[in-house]
């Protein structure tokens, strides 16, 4: 009697599917308000725009914990064992479930808390003055706790990781960045050692806006980017944002006059992220399974564009004379081997947003190792900034010359968002191993990019990643797509040889 179970199932749903689909709306309203605020909103505005938004914020949550949606949840049943609809339930049950589960004291207090502490940080920040944050990321952090409490998990900090990446957990985590660090750490050594050279020096001039934003534009349209869905706009922290489905997906870049890679890569970095959200299936739409799966999984594509491609020789095969032409007088003469060792450069920094392909990762370790430590209580909050510059001498041999280029550099704990950092690393692992199993299964991917031709590559993704939005749980995809769970072995080995060599 299968017939009747869909019959079932599909009846039921429709009341939830409806209410979910308004409640997708009322954040992706709110999404079109953020992404004008950090784009072309003018300063008069920010008063009015926080109310919007927590309005918004408001209404959605309450739509979400409302009795109406248990009962829809509850009564929606079993669906078909995986289908869309198997899909949809289980997203929203553990969306529902998560919200239900914090008291609305708490997220209140968690958001005015953040909302003090955000100011906190920029002020700390600007005088480099450590006291002016600390007393507020005590409270932050109480309360994170205070939730990770209600929430599942073996660990405190699991709850933390989970928001961000289903399914993740601290010690595979640990397991993960120890690799890391044994393969990173003596390599960053070695590659620096013989760096005297400031290899960057090619990319130093002066290069104007205008002529660095087209050329970016048509990297990433040959990437695959469709500008019938998106568009491209300054912001100074570049990022992705889409609206409930994959018709309108926008990204933001900035430009620095005087260094062409900053747009540059941060114009593909968000492009991968657009991809993705571009190619996830349109029927998704306004349903609990629209948008990237993790912020691993999401940052893995922003990283395969900006590290795997628009970092690597066949690129700029394809590249470098175009880039050459396109800026007559300041790169006369640069040849390939020059342009490729200039945008793979070595050099360990104090800021991890400025970090190279092969340090950043040890920035993101260092992160990990101090959030668990405070999760665990082994670390306070008055300690952070010691143990912050210690770990900083040990992985990358420097010790930030204050606060404001050390502990203080990030927003994220401001804002309450522990637990996101270890998707910046996840990131980096996946794209390695989702890379090589695109070229393994369409060996054309290589040539093609050495044409300036990226079909084949999307193709494998929107196939084996981008369509599938929240189908199927994080580990799941990874291992439908690559034939294998998240390993580091390939990223290390690709780390190894691309610098090793250099
Ligand atoms: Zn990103």
């Amino acid at each position: 009697m299968s017939h009747m179970t869909i019959d079932e199932a599909s009846k039921d749903l429709g009341p939830l599917k409806d209410r979910l689909a308004t409640i997708s709306d009322l954040n992706s309203a709110a999404s079109v308000l953020a992404w004008d605020r950090q784009t072309y909103m003018p300063k008069g505005g920010v008063g009015g725009r926080a109310e919007q938004l927590a309005s918004l914020a408001r209404i959605a949550h309450e739509m979400l914990v409302s009795d109406e949606t248990g009962r829809l949840l509850e009564d929606a049943g079993q669906a078909e064992p995986g289908s869309e609809d198997a899909a949809i339930l289980r997203v929203a049950m553990r969306e529902y479930d998560r919200a239900i589960r914090l008291p609305a004291r708490l997220v209140a207090e968690t958001s005015r808390a953040t909302g003090l502490a955000e100011p906190a940080w920029i002020q700390a920040r600007e005088r480099s003055d450590w006291s002016l944050f600390a007393p507020h990321l005590e409270q932050v952090l109480t309360l994170k706790q205070e939730a990770a409490g209600y929430l599942d998990g073996d660990h405190p900090y699991d709850a933390m990781l989970d928001r961000y990446d289903p399914g993740s957990r601290t010690q595979r985590l640990r397991i993960m960045f120890d690799e890391l660090k044994a393969g990173i750490v003596p390599l960053v050594r070695d590659v620096s050692a013989g760096l005297a050279e400031d290899r960057v020096a090619p990319l130093r001039g002066a290069f104007d806006k205008e002529t660095q934003d087209s050329f970016g534009r048509a990297v990433i349209t040959s990437f695959g980017y469709d500008w019938s869905r998106g568009r491209q706009d300054p912001a100074v922290h570049p990022f992705c944002i889409s609206f409930g489905g994959p018709g309108d997906v926008r990204l933001t870049t900035r430009y620095d006059p005087n260094l062409l890679q900053i747009s540059l890569f941060a114009t593909c970095h968000e492009a991968g992220h657009a991809l993705y959200e571009q190619g996830i299936d349109q029927s998704y739409s306004r349903t609990p399974l629209s948008g990237g799966v993790s912020m691993g999984v999401h940052e893995s594509q922003s990283r395969l564009w900006e590290n795997l491609v628009a970092r690597s020789r066949p690129f700029w095969a394809h590249f470098h004379p175009r880039l050459r032409d396109a800026f007559p007088g300041v790169l006369d003469g640069l040849d390939l081997e020059t342009i490729y060792r200039a945008v793979n450069a070595v050099q360990a920094s104090e800021i991890r947003t400025e970090a190279d392909e092969l340090t950043y990762d040890l920035h993101v370790l260092l992160r990990f190792e101090l959030e668990v430590d405070l999760f665990e209580n082994n670390l306070t909050v008055a300690e952070l900034p010691e143990a912050w510059n210690a770990k900083m001498d040990e992985y990358l041999g420097i010790v930030p010359e204050n606060d404001a280029l050390g502990v203080l550099q990030d927003t994220h704990w401001a804002l309450g968002y522990f637990g996101y950092f270890p998707a910046y690393s996840v990131g980096n692992v996946l794209s390695v191993q989702l890379f090589e199993a695109a070229v393994q299964e369409r060996p054309e991917i290589l040539p093609d990019m050495e044409r300036g031709e990226f079909g084949a590559l999307l193709g494998w993704l929107r196939e084996n990643v981008h369509s599938h939005g929240k189908k199927y749980e994080p580990d799941d995809l990874i291992s439908r797509s690559t034939g294998r769970p998240l390993d580091t072995a390939p990223y290390l080995r690709y780390l190894e040889s691309k610098f090793g060599e250099m």
